[in-house]
């Protein structure tokens, strides 16, 4: 969080506008740094990253099947199904994010798009995957709620694929309180996300069964506060990831996130795979030890999307082995800005012990 008095001198100029939501000049402010500071073309705020990307689905007019992946945050599945469209899931790689190589096989005449989610701040391939999506005429999006600020040869993410979606929840690197957005190259689709995103509404008329999603002038302000230090943030997060790197890379059992020179990493997460066998214990027997020396490492994501009883009785997580033994076995540990160097020695400890 920002200091309280760095909080408050942001929002004192609410009370001189008495402009308190809808497009206010705070949110144009963060709007026109965030197009800056991500290198892209357009960005369009929410008042969280599930509904922008509930918006994006609609205002692509998205029909029929996505392509997605099963080792994901619910809000991505449930977008899908939420904008009338049927979750086709594809198995993921050793980074964690879909693997291109099982996306061709996967569509059909009623695909409409391709729906990669960047997990951890790693990205996607995502050269690769704009090749099938030009090749078979569909869309590539991007779940990005985890890789604000990354960047991949010299270009901003969220500037990949026909629309990002970037949550700013409190729990991610960059925050505001709750929060999301849109980032785009074309500008011509800017209209019409605006209109999803209020009620359909189209000067006078009405357009479409939008819905609500816009961001009010108190989390703008609280990320126009955060976005002066995200730089100082995501430097300090570097340590610890860093620190962990050292003394957890080459434990047996435990794989680590592999060191990568292509992209500007924000370091997320410190996400670790545990194999039971060489490790000696599995991952929820790691987890509860952990948590009974105060350490809250997060199962996260367990279970996989793919495992929602909303699916009904099919099993929809043999065709993605990978995903599912992924989200059986990681965990991913305490990591933020501001975590002391000897707190992350405290937690390697528990785990060595
Ligand atoms: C946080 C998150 C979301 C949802 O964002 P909200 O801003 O909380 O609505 C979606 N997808 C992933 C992968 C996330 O981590």
């Amino acid at each position: 969080m920002p200091t309280y008095e760095e909080y408050c001198e942001e929002i004192k100029s609410i009370w001189d506008s008495a402009w308190l939501t809808n497009m206010g000049p705070i949110h144009n402010r963060l709007k026109a740094g965030l197009r800056d500071y991500l290198k892209v073309e357009n960005v369009e705020l929410f008042v969280n990253g599930h509904l922008a990307l509930y918006v994006a689905l609609k205002a692509l007019n998205l029909t029929g099947e996505i392509i997605t992946t099963p080792f994901t945050f619910a809000s991505t599945t449930n977008a899908i199904v939420q904008a009338g469209c049927v979750p086709v899931f594809c198995d993921v790689k050793d980074d964690y994010t879909i693997d291109e190589t099982k996306i061709e096989r996967l569509i059909t005449e009623k695909t409409s798009a391709i729906l990669g989610v960047h997990v951890y701040g790693n990205i996607c391939a995502v050269d690769a995957i704009q090749k099938i999506a030009d090749k078979r005429g569909i869309k590539a999006i991007y779940d990005a709620a985890h890789a604000f600020g990354v960047e991949y040869k010299g270009r901003g993410i969220t500037s990949y694929g026909d629309v990002s979606m970037l949550s700013f929840h409190a729990t991610k690197v960059f925050h505001s309180i709750e929060g999301g957005a849109l980032c785009f190259n074309d500008s011509t689709l800017a209209a019409e996300i605006g209109r999803w995103r209020n009620f359909g509404l189209d000067g006078e008329g009405l357009a479409c069964f939008g819905t609500n999603a816009k961001m009010n002038e108190f989390q703008a302000a609280m990320g126009v506060c955060n976005l002066r230090h995200i730089d100082g943030e995501i430097a300090s997060r570097r340590e610890a990831f860093a620190r962990y790197d050292e003394r957890l890379s080459g434990v047996a059992g435990l794989r680590t996130l592999p060191p990568t020179d292509a992209i500007k990493q924000n370091y997320a997460y410190y996400p670790i795979l545990v194999d039971p066998e060489r490790f000696g214990a599995t991952r929820d027997e790691l987890c509860a030890k952990l948590g009974e020396a105060g350490i809250f490492a997060r199962k996260y994501f367990y279970p996989l999307v793919s495992e929602n009883k909303a699916f009904g009785d099919v099993d929809l997580t043999a065709s993605t082995p990978k995903a599912l033994a992924f989200s059986r076995n990681v965990a991913c540990l305490p990591l933020f800005a501001g975590l002391e160097r000897q707190t992350v020695d405290r937690i390697c400890d528990a785990i060595l012990k």
